[in-house]
């Protein structure tokens, strides 16, 4: 096994799996390991994989070979501070020498009751003063949009059944949340049926919408990711919350991905001093440790709610681990390094250099079509220079493409033909330069260098 190497990290790695090991493991992986969204005959057909991720430090991940990469999506866009952050890794294991878990049906604990008290304190604007927990972005969202339901049922408005979606939105697979998708890829809900919808391509088809039957309009502010990381116009979400506020619809803002700094703003609706009546975060809250989420609404929703036992007024819903201890440890944690390291102010300058290195990129690799930037989020559109436009989707050449960087000591996952670079805030810029060289090289070697 090749040392590993360990100029970046000031805390010694954990040794690595035992190379004698890992074949076991890969057959394992193969035989029983169903992987989310994968094709698994490709997966298992597949000699030198399964990559397996033994250790981390900050922005660099390492595998059971002892190879260093850096972690060029932020684990699918949940890492924040970086991996083996003190501060989390010390809030947990505290928490872990009290009780792990316990459950928020008839008892409460610290580290929740704090962590909703300290969510309310940095949401936008003043109005967002309720916290309900959940496990992930998918039940965050279900749990705004059942509020959103039956608070209209309690208040008598039962005509107000539509939630109005975006194309190319993405908010989750349970059932609810698929129903308010619009990338058809995602479209096969097995026949289940999800909320009655109405579904737009732009805030100027609003015009043409009868509000009395709407409930809702639900977004990604200023981004879409899963959608290929597609920017709305500047000033879209104000209009948005103006026309909700006129006809009396609620908004309900999904900061899944954007939450905590992605932006370059602890909240992406920040940018536009706009306030939802639904805030839905999950991904970043823990700082990518654990899986943790919460739905934040206003006292208005919240006191629909109120009454009599048998006027079943009560919001009937909830999960096993609501309000997990260990997760609301690592989430306030993450919260306290926010301020402790002033981390927004510090992004400034790796905000400037990420955008800068993208628009150099396109100088040094042809196939680099629309690049697009916000924050900490880059997005690059793989674009085949004999036609001009994107690629037939079936040659997976965005996957190619990032496979390849691996080699170049970059992982990181496109969406279709659109490479995506979301990397931990802690990234240093120096690593920012080596995962857009790494896009390059890779691109220039897949696609050939005319
Ligand atoms: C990832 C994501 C979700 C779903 O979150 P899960 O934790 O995967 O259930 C919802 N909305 C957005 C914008 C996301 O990026």
């Amino acid at each position: 096994m090749s040392a590993p190497s360990r100029s970046r990290s000031k805390i010694p790695k954990a040794p690595a799996q035992p190379e004698s090991g890992l074949a076991e493991l890969r057959r394992l992986d193969h035989a029983h390991f169903w992987h989310p969204f994968t094709q698994m005959r490709d997966w298992c057909a597949s000699e030198d994989d399964p990559l397996i991720i033994v250790s981390a430090q900050g922005a660099i991940l390492t595998d059971a070979e002892g190879k260093d990469y850096i972690d060029g999506n932020s684990s699918i866009w949940t890492n924040i501070h970086g991996h083996r952050h003190p501060m989390i890794d010390a809030a947990i294991r505290d928490q872990l020498d009290r009780i792990a878990h316990c459950s928020a049906l008839g008892f409460s604990n610290e580290p929740s009751i704090l962590l909703a008290a300290k969510l309310v304190e940095i949401a936008p604007g003043d109005t967002l003063t309720r916290v309900f927990f959940t496990d992930d972005g998918s039940t965050a969202i279900e749990c705004a949009c059942r509020m959103a339901a039956q608070y209209r049922d309690r208040v008598g408005e039962s005509e107000r059944q539509e939630f109005i979606v975006f194309d190319g939105a993405y908010h989750g697979d349970t059932v609810g949340a698929a129903s308010l998708g619009g990338i058809s890829a995602f479209a096969d809900m097995g026949g289940a049926k999800g909320y009655p919808i109405r579904r737009i391509g732009s805030i100027e088809e609003l015009a043409a919408i009868d509000s009395s039957r709407v409930n809702a309009a639900v977004i990604e502010p200023l981004i879409q990711g899963a959608g290929g990381m597609r920017l709305w116009p500047y000033g879209m979400l104000r209009q948005l919350r103006d026309w909700c506020d006129e006809h009396g619809v609620f908004l309900i803002l999904d900061e899944v991905m954007t939450g905590f700094g992605r932006t370059g703003r602890l909240f992406a609706c920040d940018h536009e001093l706009v306030v939802p009546d639904f805030l839905c975060l999950a991904k970043g809250l823990t700082g990518g440790y654990l899986p943790l989420a919460v739905t934040l609404t206003t006292e208005r929703v919240f006191s629909a709610f109120l009454g009599d036992y048998d006027s079943l007024r009560t919001f009937f819903y909830g999960h096993s681990y609501c309000g997990n201890a260990l997760g609301a440890a690592a989430a306030l944690a993450n919260l306290r390094i926010f301020e402790e390291e002033n981390v927004i102010e510090s992004l400034a300058r790796k905000i400037e250099v990420l955008g800068q290195s993208l628009h150099e990129a396109t100088t040094y690799c042809p196939h680099f079509g629309e690049i697009r930037h916000l924050g900490m989020i880059g997005a690059i559109d793989l674009i085949d220079i004999r036609s001009g436009s994107e690629f037939d989707w079936r040659r997976e050449t965005g996957a190619r493409v990032c496979r390849r960087a691996r080699d170049y000591g970059l992982l990181t996952r496109p969406v279709r033909d659109t490479l995506v670079l979301m990397p931990p805030l802690c990234i240093s810029e120096q690593q920012i330069r080596i995962c857009v060289q790494a896009l390059v090289d890779a691109t220039n070697e897949i696609l050939g260098n005319p």
